[in-house]
């Protein structure tokens, strides 16, 4: 099957116009004031939460 009518570059344009891709949320550690994706441990402290924090900096490979 093929499409009934042809899409113009206007119509197919407009469609895409919400496909963009959105940047990660960013939100500030309570802790420690660094930028830090919600929902994640802090790079810079290892803060998650009020009851959770992970050792930050000592991960060895
Ligand atoms: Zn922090």
């Amino acid at each position: 099957m093929l499409p009934v009518t042809k899409k113009s570059k206007m119509r197919k344009r407009t469609r895409r116009s919400h496909h963009a891709k959105r940047p990660p949320g960013i939100a500030d550690c309570p802790q420690c004031g660094q930028a830090r994706r919600p929902h994640r441990a802090c790079e810079n402290c290892g803060y998650v939460n009020s009851h959770t924090s992970i050792a930050a900096g000592t991960q060895e490979s």
